[in-house]
């Protein structure tokens, strides 16, 4: 392959700026959602990419975007993702996907380059859906009628975009063609900044739950009923969140966010009959979730008792967490600079779906601000290219040990 052996800021910055300007608005911000003429023109930067590179550009029956070496597979593969969250920032997925792209342009073995569809899901509320289609764990049923803001379906968007979403089902026959897979990612916290480090190597991801709780009480005028004749639902909804943050409290390694609340009928001079609930929970360990669930549903039905309300819970969505590959974590850690941290990610990503069904690994890169979602991500290409160099030299050393 073209190029030279490692891989430097410069290289980074120059295939950074080809992407770049793809949906940024004048403020600085990046909206590039799934299936958007955004996402189209990144499929097209994608696919000019890998045939400059030598590499065969193609598309799998869920939309990912693959490049793929010509030697028969299955080969390694690195990259991430080119969507983004509405009003998003420069670096959270494109950065990995361009690192791939450098890391396959120097690689002295085959091996591919992978940009997977919706990871963000900020459109039809589906993420990770290209990497959840490619291991068969997308509900078919459910996923292709959801709708965004604007009335249209999923199946209608993927279809628009040349996806035949009764072809989806099919996507998981791709997986044969990988041997592994690494994601080059920012980092979402300020964890590296403070330890001083250019990059880590990521353990795995932490244990991750979605509770969806409904208050039902009894509307009725905010004047004329008595405190002891009320079912306010917001007012018990109130004390749930207060209850639920103590829980989570109790535990150094936890985070909890009262994510979302909708209140019915949210009318000025009306005792609330309705609130529901979104509460979202996160830890390294999965028993400490499963410990604050418990917990918080207890205190819940204490307080519907004495509220005068009905309480329900239901898990939304629940993740255990999930380790990555021992080898390929092995090898990042030689490869990159000596007391590079590892570090537990809190936040969901395609690796992690993958690598429920493949050897998997994830590289992080200093993020000075610790922000992302927003365009004030703070990354430096110096610190991207001392990543994307690890990430090379430990898939280098992983192909090459498979072959001996
Ligand atoms: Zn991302």
């Amino acid at each position: 392959m073209a190029g030279d052996a490692v891989i430097t800021a410069a290289d980074l910055e120059r295939m950074l700026a080809e992407v770049e300007p793809i949906g940024l608005d004048p403020s600085g911000a990046t909206t590039r959602e799934a299936w958007t003429e955004e996402d189209r023109a990144t499929r097209e930067w994608f696919m000019d990419t890998a045939s400059r590179i030598g590499l065969e550009p193609r598309r799998d029956p869920a939309g990912n975007l693959w490049a793929t070496p010509r030697e028969p597979g299955p080969w390694w593969a690195c990259g991430s993702h080119l969507d983004s969250v509405r009003r998003g920032g420069r670096f959270d997925g494109a950065l990995g996907v361009v690192a791939a792209f450098a890391a396959a342009e120097r690689a002295e073995f085959p091996l591919a380059v992978v940009s997977f569809a919706d990871e963000e899901g900020a459109r039809f509320n589906t993420p990770t859906f290209g990497s959840r289609a490619l291991v068969g764990a997308l509900d078919l049923e459910d996923v292709p009628a959801r709708v965004d803001d604007g009335g249209v379906t999923l199946a209608a968007a993927l279809a628009e975009a040349g996806i035949d979403p009764a072809g989806l089902g099919s996507a998981p026959a791709w997986l044969e063609k990988l041997r592994g897979f690494v994601e080059l990612h920012i980092d979402q916290t300020r964890t590296l900044a403070e330890a001083g480090f250019a990059a880590a190597t990521v353990d795995g991801l932490a244990a991750r739950m979605r509770l969806q709780a409904t208050v039902r009480g009894q509307a009725d005028h905010a004047g004329t009923t008595r405190a002891s004749e009320r079912h306010d639902a917001l007012a018990a909804a109130a004390r749930v969140i207060v209850a639920a943050e103590e829980e989570a409290g109790r535990y150094e390694e936890m985070v909890f966010t009262p994510a979302r609340i909708e209140v019915q009928p949210n009318a000025a001079t009306t005792v609330p009959a309705r609130a529901d609930l979104w509460l979202d929970a996160r830890a390294i360990d999965p028993a400490t979730v499963e410990a604050w669930r418990a917990a918080v549903l207890d205190r819940a039905r204490e307080i519907a008792r004495a509220a005068a309300v009905e309480f329900e819970a239901r898990t939304a969505s629940w993740s255990p967490g999930s380790e990555f590959d021992p080898a390929i974590r092995a090898a990042l850690a030689d490869a990159l600079p000596p007391g590079s941290p590892s570090v537990t990610c809190f936040a969901g990503h395609d690796a992690g779906v993958v690598g429920t069904r493949l050897p998997t690994g994830m590289v992080f890169v200093r993020n000075e601000g610790g922000i992302s979602h927003a365009p004030q991500e703070s990354v430096t290409l110096a610190d991207a290219a001392v990543a994307a160099n690890g990430m090379l030299t430990a898939l280098t050393a992983l192909a090459e040990g498979g072959e001996g």
